[in-house]
């Protein structure tokens, strides 16, 4: 293209300012009204230990009893299997619905022989997004029940100060593209400030050797926004987090903390944890993000898994789907199979048709032997019978000449002889 043909072709874009007020830039309003009308739903997974605060913590980030809606007490909910366990608990604020699911895992890591305690997991994530896939798929789109897909899986990491355990490298390598991970340090006020952020430094370091790919926080303008304080990049992406169930006076203040002879630590103060920074994140910041990563990522991956056949663990195979190409070479393996069958078939009526017929031959060449034989018969026996009247006859004429003197020649020449003269 010259010059002028190329902007000729791409006409330029002029932003046009109206005269008057024409409507449009109420739409954002219209999609907020729409969305708040239909509410909002988002499922949340605690993976952990048992006894490393995940209930405690569920419960101070909504600020509702949540767990003890549906569970029972820690101590009862300490199972020898893994369990996955769901409860849904509808919360309103400011005129906001949220229907939030939490998946909780009983049970996880605390057998003595942890292998495949991540299978019931897995399983629980793949079938949601299953249901999802089936509901797509289905005629009749409209009647699409809530996204039940998994849209974070918070992974619980005991504050031991010593790194990661080969069930947290192996759980977070086998889930991290399945599900959105945020790992979280459990328990972080049992651990001094400097501890935490040299525990946090060694994780992350682990995190990249074992190439974890855990949830990127992707930078928002809220993101800059208070109340983080600290500077965020600083508590992203592991946070370490306190969780408490009960309220403490302090300075005649109630808050929500953990009292200790020496002090109190405080939920919900930026410099005694990352409980906030946790909450705004997945909560106020991030939500979203964490739904639109959920499905323009994860469940895309198991909808190409699915499709492609793939849908195996890389590290333990395990057939989930059928293989449409494997499921064409089945299909043709029947067909000619069936084929097959229906040739043998087929020669067997032949063979058979081919043995009638030469029977029908046989029976056939028997009779005409028969009758044959029976013509013969009857012909011989009118010869013999011809043959004896024949005699029978030659017997009367030589009678007859004997008895009249003449032969019958003799009288034939005469009569020929008198009628030629
Ligand atoms: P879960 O089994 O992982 O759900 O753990 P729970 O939430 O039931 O907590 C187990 C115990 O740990 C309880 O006694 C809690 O009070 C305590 N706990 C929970 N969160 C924290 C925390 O942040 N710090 C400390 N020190 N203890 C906690």
């Amino acid at each position: 293209f010259s010059k002028v043909d190329r902007d000729r072709s791409v006409p330029e874009k002029k932003t046009k300012e109206l005269d008057g007020y024409v409507g449009f830039a109420n739409l954002p309003n219209q999609v907020y009204r729409k969305a708040v009308k239909r509410g909002f739903d988002f499922t949340l997974m605690v993976v952990g230990e048992s006894g490393l605060g995940k209930s405690t913590l569920i419960n101070s980030m909504f600020l509702a009893d949540i767990y003890s809606v549906d569970y029972p007490g820690p101590s009862q909910r300490v199972k020898k299997t893994v369990q996955v366990e769901t409860s849904r608990t509808l919360l309103k604020e400011n005129g906001v619905n949220l229907s939030l699911t939490i998946v909780d895992t009983p049970g996880f890591g605390d057998a003595v022989d942890n292998s495949n305690c991540w299978q019931p997991v897995i399983d629980y994530i793949e079938s949601r997004y299953e249901e999802y896939l089936n509901a797509e798929s289905r005629v009749n789109r409209t009647a699409q029940s809530a996204d039940t897909r998994v849209h974070c899986c918070l992974y619980f990491i005991a504050p031991s100060g010593h790194g990661l355990k080969p069930l947290d490298v192996e759980f977070m390598q086998r889930l991290h593209d399945k599900v959105n991970i945020i790992p979280v340090i459990a328990k972080a006020d049992t651990m001094t400030p400097e501890e935490c952020s040299h525990f946090k430094k060694q994780i992350l370091n682990e995190v990249a050797q074992h190439k974890i790919k855990i949830y990127e926080f992707p930078e928002t303008e809220d993101n800059e926004e208070k109340p983080i304080g600290k500077k965020l990049k600083d508590r992203i992406p592991i946070m370490a987090v306190v969780g408490s169930n009960t309220i403490v006076e302090m300075d005649g203040k109630r808050v929500r903390g953990r009292k200790y002879p020496w002090g109190v630590a405080e939920v919900e103060n930026l410099e005694h944890s990352d409980f906030i920074a946790l909450r705004d994140l997945l909560i106020r910041t991030h939500l979203q993000d964490l739904k639109d990563v959920t499905n323009n990522v994860h469940y895309e991956n198991y909808r190409c898994r699915k499709l492609a056949g793939l849908g195996q663990d890389s590290k333990q195979p395990r057939a989930y789907f059928k293989n449409p190409l494997a499921q064409l070479e089945e299909e043709k393996r029947e067909h000619d199979l069936k084929m097959k069958k229906m040739e043998t078939e087929m020669e067997q009526v032949f063979e058979m048709k081919v043995k009638e017929k030469k029977q029908k031959l046989k029976d056939s060449e028997a009779d005409l032997q028969r009758r044959h034989e029976q013509m013969r018969k009857s012909l011989e026996a009118q010869i013999k019978e011809l043959d004896d009247k024949r005699k029978a006859l030659e017997a009367e004429r030589l009678t007859w000449e004997q008895t009249n003197g003449v032969t019958i020649d003799e009288l034939r020449r005469r009569s020929l002889e008198r009628d030629q003269g």
